[in-house]
């Protein structure tokens, strides 16, 4: 029996305002999400696995240079770009997971991979890299990723000693919104150091197919001037991105505290430990969020077909489509 098919993306969630979007980026904004969509949905829609969906979703938004993934990725302090990106299937309850890979083009590609061919979920660095050589994995050179936007955001990050979390207001204003701070510089940075409270520009897609078959795929460029090494939530399985037999879950949003509160997989154990809806788990879980000081959003979707998209941010790119009537929807604000 086919069952209700669902997609849901994200662009990233934070203070995105209307009084700092003009109505050309805004277009720009919804019609690569509509893209994004149409990717995704040409597979369900097609009958094919929820996984090959999330991660064809992904690939469109990774070669859209405004979003923080892929070819948009912001820089690090060494003006190189280090991406990060993970995809899970929850019918198999298999992962897949790159850290800090340099010119691939597709990081969400190689995740696959990692999941495909080897025994490991998470491969990171140099090793990531080497790996992704062996697999043959499409290359880009470094002006590929080259954006002036992002490296106007690091020059800026660099005069201020400054660890930033994507988009950066004051400097960029054309681009809206994104500051966080740290004391860069100092190895001694603990979370609460950071004010992350304009991050936008991860993305993220989660799926159920007609069998029900659930999966999720989250990619990013991490963060604008980072250095010591740090990763967020988006390659940590359970943190950022997880799918299982209940729902699949992409995560959005200031990455150390969805690592501390084990986000993407805290909406699955509400629902079995808790027997909650799919909306109400993902509802107490940004909830849970906030309690913690966290700010960002989710998208998920169960096995039914429903979708939710909770967050407390000002705004999260997003857009859902669902088997209840084909409708595209694509949002912004709250
Ligand atoms: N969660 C990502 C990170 O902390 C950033 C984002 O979602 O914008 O790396």
């Amino acid at each position: 029996m086919m069952g209700k098919i669902a997609l849901a993306i994200h662009g990233g969630a934070g203070t995105i305002l209307r009084s700092q979007m003009t109505e050309e980026l805004e277009r720009e904004y919804r019609s690569e999400l509509e893209a994004a969509l149409k990717a995704g949905w040409a597979v369900l829609e097609k009958g094919g696995p929820s996984l090959e969906a999330v991660e064809a979703a992904v690939i469109s938004l990774e070669d859209f240079p405004l979003f923080n993934a892929g070819r948009g990725s912001v820089f690090t302090s060494e003006g190189k770009n280090e991406m990060d990106a993970a995809l899970m299937d929850g019918r198999t309850l298999k992962a897949g997971a790159v850290a800090f890979v340099r010119n691939v083009r597709n990081p969400i590609r190689l995740a696959r991979e990692v999941m495909e061919r080897t025994g490991h979920v998470l491969l990171a660095g140099e090793g990531a890299n080497q790996f992704a050589a062996e697999v043959h994995a499409e290359m880009a050179p470094d002006e590929y990723f080259f954006t002036e936007h992002r490296w106007l955001q690091l020059q800026d990050a660099i005069a201020k000693g400054r660890v930033q979390l994507d988009h950066f207001t004051a400097e960029t204003p054309r681009r809206g919104a994104g500051e966080a701070t740290a004391a860069s510089g100092s190895t001694d940075i603990p979370n609460s150091a950071f004010r992350i409270p304009h991050s936008k520009g991860t993305v993220g897609a989660v799926a159920c197919d007609k069998n029900g078959s659930l999966a999720a795929a989250t990619s990013t460029g991490g963060m604008t001037n980072k250095k010591f090494g740090r990763i967020g939530d988006t390659p940590l399985i359970g943190a950022g991105t997880y799918a299982d037999d209940l729902c699949a879950v992409s995560c959005t949003g200031h990455g150390e505290y969805f690592m501390l509160g084990v986000s993407a997989y805290d909406v699955s154990a509400r629902m079995r430990y808790k027997g909650l809806s799919l909306e109400d788990a993902a509802r107490e879980t940004i909830e849970r969020l906030s309690e913690i000081g966290g700010e960002g959003g989710l998208i998920a979707v169960d096995t039914h077909g429903n979708v939710t998209l909770p967050f407390n941010s000002e705004g999260m790119y997003r857009g859902h489509i669902t088997g209840d009537d084909n409708l595209m929807v694509v949002e912004i604000y709250k």
